[in-house]
């Protein structure tokens, strides 16, 4: 099996740090309003549970599955519901919470499907942000780190199922340069 975490690219401090000032806008933001978190499976699950514990108003949390279409290492951009939603999100605040945006293509095809359900608004929390590889247009209302092109492993993110339990987000050991593997 190759691959392994090579450098730390963001510190478990620095990750809680920033999940804490994204939980107070998110509080203020929301006040008043009917939040839903819902994480996208199975990256998301670290940092929902980070985020949402730090949250100060009443939340829902739910979870969607979704897997891509296409080859390993380029989103389609069609995205196919693994598991599905067990709330009822019309006339809700949703709030979609992934790990990594990248091309952006899963986030603005879940977007599309899930404001099809009359929610009252959708918005993104992306813990990793990859400016550079967009290829669709998506606003990613709280973003928590802007990162390079480069493979991350750690915080709920994986390289062949590995690596999600580690409190940092890595880089991929010679994987330096190589953009997505996944
Ligand atoms: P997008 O549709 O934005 O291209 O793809 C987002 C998904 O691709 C993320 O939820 C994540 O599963 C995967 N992904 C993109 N970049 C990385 C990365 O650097 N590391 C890992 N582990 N997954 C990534």
């Amino acid at each position: 099996m190759k691959g392994k975490p090579g450098r730390v690219l963001i510190s478990a401090e620095e990750i809680g740090r920033r999940t804490e000032e994204l939980a107070r806008e998110i509080s203020e933001d929301y006040a008043g309003r009917d939040l839903v978190m819902v994480g996208v499976l199975k990256g998301a699950f670290v940092f929902l549970a980070d985020l949402a514990r730090r949250v100060r108003i009443p939340l829902e949390i739910d979870f969607v599955a979704v897997s891509s279409y296409g080859s390993d290492t380029e989103s389609s951009g069609v995205v196919r519901i693994m598991k599905d939603l067990d709330l009822d999100i019309a006339g809700k605040d949703v709030l979609l919470v992934e790990d990594i945006v990248d091309t952006g293509l899963t986030l603005k095809y879940l977007v599309g499907l899930l404001k099809e359900r009359g929610p009252a608004s959708v918005e993104i929390c992306a813990l990793l942000n990859k400016p550079e590889a967009r290829k669709v247009d998506l606003e990613v209302k709280y973003s928590g780190f802007d990162v390079p092109p480069l493979f991350v492993v750690g915080y709920g993110l994986d390289y062949a199922e590995r690596f999600r339990q580690l409190p940092y987000v890595g880089v991929l050991e010679d994987q330096e340069g190589s953009g997505r593997l996944s």
